[in-house]
């Protein structure tokens, strides 16, 4: 990479932000297009959210990615909010033009993207399970009804964290989940290994298609346990790499390129050779 007075930067804040794939998503991109652009993880703690954004735009960055735990935070340090990241309260994506911060969302549409790549599916008129209430949880939620779906339920550990869920537990969840097309994990369990939902995998059945936002490991417990039920599982590698391509257009106005992207990210997610 050679970086020159010409170069133009962009980045991802974020707390804890040292195993981020996003740099090697965009470096990889900006290489393959010959741009002169480079892209740079900053670890910002939320109090300094504020200045770190207003940092952004007095030198001129492009713009940046915002992951835990800024998604919410940056809503109102914006000066302009795009419609669907209104809908969605939250901004995953920072656009700086004219001096302006842009907030943008791209996580629901990487989710959408990433349910027609792996299964072919489209959510109007889908009856979906959210396993997890949390940034991500809410996301699929709210992007689950603004695509049509018939029915979204959300389930989670500590009841009342968003009005109407049930618990996430086998009784309640096992009440559901037989009248279900989709069931999402939005919660972290099965990251890094390990954990357990707190139902029973005989819960799933053939026609269901699991999908988990989590990508580390790249199949986790739940989706071992749904593809032995016969159901269709995927993890969340390509809601990562939508999201991030929809990022690239944002800041660049440019197509991004899928296939080098995806390639970049499974070398930096799971040491496949590029
Ligand atoms: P978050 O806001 O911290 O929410 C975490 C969620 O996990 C909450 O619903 C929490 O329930 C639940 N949870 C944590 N430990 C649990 C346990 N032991 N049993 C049951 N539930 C538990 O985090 P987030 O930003 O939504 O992220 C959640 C997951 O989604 C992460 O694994 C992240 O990697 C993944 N994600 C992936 C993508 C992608 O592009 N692929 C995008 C966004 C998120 P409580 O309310 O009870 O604490």
């Amino acid at each position: 990479m050679d970086i020159n007075g010409s170069t133009q930067i962009a980045g991802v804040f974020g707390s804890p932000i040292a195993h981020t794939a996003s740099p090697a998503l965009h470096n990889a991109a900006f290489a393959a297009l010959k741009m002169n652009w480079a892209y740079l993880p900053f670890h910002v703690e939320p109090q300094d959210l504020r200045p770190a954004l207003a940092g952004i735009r007095a030198i001129n960055f492009r713009g940046v990615n915002l992951t835990v735990p800024h998604k919410v935070l940056a809503l109102n340090m914006m000066d302009e909010v795009d419609m669907t990241a209104c809908k969605l309260g939250a901004v995953n994506t920072v656009v700086v033009e004219a001096g302006k911060l842009h907030g943008f969302n791209t996580d629901g549409y990487g989710f959408v993207k990433a349910l027609k790549e792996d299964f072919n599916l489209t959510l109007k008129g889908k009856r979906v399970l959210i396993l997890g209430a949390g940034g991500g949880g809410r996301t699929i939620a709210v992007q689950c009804a603004l695509e049509g779906a018939d029915k979204v339920v959300v389930a989670n550990r500590t009841p009342g964290r968003l009005p109407d869920t049930i618990a996430l537990d086998a009784r309640s969840v096992g009440r559901v989940i037989g009248d279900m097309d989709l069931i999402v994990n939005a919660t972290s369990v099965g990251l890094n290994e390990g954990g357990s939902l707190g139902f029973p995998s005989s819960l799933f059945t053939s026609k269901h298609a699991v999908y988990d936002t989590i990508y580390r490991p790249a199949e986790t417990e739940l989706m071992r346990q749904a593809a032995e039920a016969g159901a269709k599982v995927a993890n969340g590698l390509s809601m990562l790499l939508h999201q991030g391509a929809k990022s690239f257009e944002l800041w660049t106005k440019r197509k991004a390129p899928l296939a080098v992207m995806r390639r970049a990210l499974r070398t930096a997610v799971y040491g496949e050779r590029a």
